[in-house]
């Protein structure tokens, strides 16, 4: 059986057998876009890692002692259970020269009302908005909110953060990934704004708009 996977972050689309545990990598820009274990149920391993479609290491274990297993050769692991998943994806990923370390960026911001471009988000009560982690790699800042919403920023450009409010001056582009409120569905909803020479692009399911930005307007501001 196999699983249809879109990275969420560079839309690259294929396809992997389908194991009991196993996690992907994304082939082109080797981001972690997916993880499925038994976890709550049974044992994490053994566990594939994928990158793209090709199997590229198998977390094991023995008498609660984790391994990674690399083309026949074990690496031994210091955690267990699914924080061995996490570190042998660390090691895997050292080793093939894919490793992008996360950098420091403080987000204080804890929630409020989103608006990008000067355009607000959904109404009032769509738009209440609680952090619940933030990943910068360098390259993408990812924000995730309380509803599993995603908000995938491309390239940010001047962050500034304090208790009350998020402000990013500029973005190359900025993926926003809601449930829409009041359906039971756990089917993402996606609106992208793309950066094209200060021409604000807006697409949505309807199609695509021209934002007009009469003021100078954040990229993202959460507040
Ligand atoms: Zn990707």
């Amino acid at each position: 059986m196999l699983k249809d996977l879109e990275c969420i972050y560079c839309d690259t689309k294929f396809s992997v057998e389908i194991q009991a545990n196993y996690s992907v990598i994304c082939p082109c820009c080797k981001r972690s876009i997916y993880l499925e274990c038994e976890y709550g149920f049974g044992p994490v391993t053994p566990c594939q890692i994928y990158l793209g479609e090709e199997i590229v290491g198998i977390v094991e274990s023995n008498a609660a002692k984790y391994y990674l297993n690399m083309n026949n050769k074990k690496i031994k692991l210091k955690k267990t259970y699914l924080e061995a998943l996490s570190e042998a994806e660390e090691v895997l990923r050292k080793r093939l020269k894919i490793f992008h370390p996360n950098k420091n960026l403080q987000i204080l911001t804890r929630s409020g009302a989103l608006c990008f471009y000067g355009d607000w988000f959904g109404r009032p009560y769509d738009n209440f908005h609680k952090i619940v982690n933030t990943n910068y790699d360098g390259e993408i800042l990812e924000i995730r909110f309380d509803q599993r919403e995603r908000l995938i920023i491309y390239e940010p450009e001047n962050i500034t953060s304090t208790q009350n409010e998020l402000k990013i001056e500029k973005a190359k582009k900025i993926k926003w990934m809601y449930i829409p409120y009041g359906t039971n569905s756990s089917k993402y909803t996606t609106i992208i704004y793309t950066d094209e020479c200060g021409n604000i692009v807006k697409e949505t399911k309807y199609g695509i708009e021209h934002l007009t930005i009469k003021e100078p307007a954040w990229a993202v501001y959460l507040g």
